[in-house]
């Protein structure tokens, strides 16, 4: 499979070099050049563990890489890694099933792709023939920065920088950062949003600022396609635990609810649908930062409003950057770039009826504010004594939502992606469920756990007690300075 950008369809690269790129030269994501070529005989796939699972998808995207060199790959990435063994379980909750994607080291979905990105990168960059140190540069709403640390601690010929909103992550998401111990990473807190640090770092990459000899860029975005891929797989992976526990007959249309931030998630869902499995519909479940529920609605994508800060914040965003994908597949690339292009100067742009269409057949939308995640939480834990995160709670509110509509047909099971441990944002949950904040999240955790008796994740217990290894706090505008001058700093190994 080569790889073209969303803005130039004849800037055409091999797999490993769109590894290695992250973002396309002209600012575009690299996306499959031949969605015909996706195409698997889902009904075997469905039968295979994980890794094997996982081993055929990863064949498919990443055919630069040899079979062995695959399993590897994906050997090394998921060994091990998973409380539990399990990369994704499914568990059964009143109406639905919830697929469990928090079981990794930090304790968020984002661990499933950051445990193979750097795996794929680094032997990217060996058959790129790339000598360079590679410097990853990431923004973070949180979540991100935390697994991609971990991810690429101590891996070899990499290192990594982390810009997060200062005021933007909870303390128990700043504390997973900031106690980063490997001498190749670095994290930074930006006076800003989001969306600020992930501009900021996209300008990086936009200008070359820093095309430096012995470094090569790279990011651990979601833009990245080492990390959309490996994302494709649970979505098979859930299709394959409800055949087998005959919920569901193979061929039958399950539905998925997807708490929504950069589009990363639910972009997987949709290639998976593109691959061929019964994908009935890919819910997007956004908070009180609509910006995506709107636009599905009226086809007009509007960031000309303010960040609010919900108890989501991983799903704080005010431009999803993976939508442009979905663009470029609908739409082609000239008006992917009349799009960006009013995007960045107006702020807004527009799709046409047709066009609305076509996405509205694959997507659903609901959005939920804090409130109703809250009551959501409280009462699928009163009623089935199930507890849920606070970015699940939107989905699955979302799910609720539309189901009370009619608008998600009942006979169509519906898998909610469950993308956090409760535990990560227990402030919130303890809220959601009744209880007053102790004050510290440790307090929280260490309550919650009392409340709920399922015990709170090993190294989320533990990151209270890490020496902060971190503390620079920068203007939102000195970032690319800042990278020049650490850039030397962070010891590649
Ligand atoms: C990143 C994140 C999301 C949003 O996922 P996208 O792929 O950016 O849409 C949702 N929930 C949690 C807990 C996250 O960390």
């Amino acid at each position: 499979m080569r790889y073209k950008s969303t803005r130039n369809e004849n800037e055409i690269v091999t797999s490993t070099r769109a590894i290695i790129n992250g973002l396309a030269h002209d600012g575009g994501l690299y996306v499959p050049d031949d969605l015909e070529a996706i195409k698997v005989d889902y009904s075997e796939l469905i039968k295979m563990s994980y890794m094997d699972m996982a081993k055929v998808i990863f064949g498919i995207f990443f055919g630069d890489f040899d079979a062995e060199k695959i399993s590897e790959i994906v050997e090394r990435s998921y060994t091990g890694k998973f409380s539990g063994g399990e990369v994704a379980p499914l568990v059964k909750a009143a109406d639905a099933y919830v697929l469990e994607l928090y079981h990794g080291p930090t304790s968020a979905f984002k661990d499933v792709a950051l445990s193979a990105l750097p795996n794929l990168m680094t032997e990217a960059a060996a058959a790129e023939n790339i000598k360079e140190k590679i410097l990853i540069l990431t923004a973070t709403s949180g979540d991100t920065g935390s697994a991609a640390l971990h991810g690429f601690s101590d891996v070899p010929g990499t290192s990594i920088i982390v810009f997060y909103p200062h005021e933007g992550v909870s303390e128990t998401q700043r504390l997973q950062m900031v106690t980063a111990k490997a001498k190749n990473t670095l994290a930074c807190g930006v006076k800003g949003s989001f969306d600020d640090a992930q501009y900021g770092v996209k300008e990086i990459f936009r200008q070359n600022l820093l095309s430096k000899e012995g470094v090569s860029l790279s990011s651990a975005n979601s833009i990245n396609i080492g990390r959309l891929v490996p994302q494709i797989v649970y979505y098979f992976s859930a299709y394959g635990q409800l055949v087998g526990s005959g919920a569901i007959g193979v061929g039958d249309e399950v539905s998925f609810s997807v708490p929504t931030g950069n589009f990363g998630n639910i972009l997987a869902g949709y290639l998976a649908k593109r691959m061929g499995l019964p994908i009935g519909k890919l819910i997007c479940a956004s908070n009180e930062n609509d910006v995506l529920t709107d636009f599905l609605e009226t086809g007009r994508y509007d960031r000309k409003r303010e960040l609010l800060k919900t108890t989501s914040p991983s799903m704080d965003i005010l431009v999803s950057s993976n939508l442009e994908r979905l663009l470029y597949f609908v739409c082609g690339s000239d008006r992917v770039n009349e799009m960006m292009t009013s995007l960045s100067e107006t702020g807004e742009y527009v799709v046409s009826d047709e066009e609305l269409s076509i996405i509205r057949e694959s997507f659903e939308f609901a959005h939920c504010g804090s409130e109703g995640a809250g009551r959501a939480i409280r009462e699928l834990f009163e009623s089935d004594r199930y507890l849920m995160d606070t970015h699940t709670a939107v989905a699955w509110s979302a799910f609720r939502q539309l189901k009370a509509v009619g608008k998600i047909q009942t006979a169509c099971p519906c898998v909610v992606i469950s993308t956090a441990s409760p535990y990560k944002f227990s402030e919130a949950v303890l809220k959601a469920l009744g209880f007053e904040s102790t004050g510290s999240d440790e307090g929280n955790m260490k309550l919650l756990q009392e409340i709920t008796g399922a015990e709170v994740p090993g190294a989320l217990a533990q990151v209270f007690n890490k020496e902060v290894r971190h503390g620079d706090i920068i203007e939102k505008e000195e970032m690319s300075k800042y990278v020049e001058e650490h850039m030397d700093k962070t010891h590649a190994i």
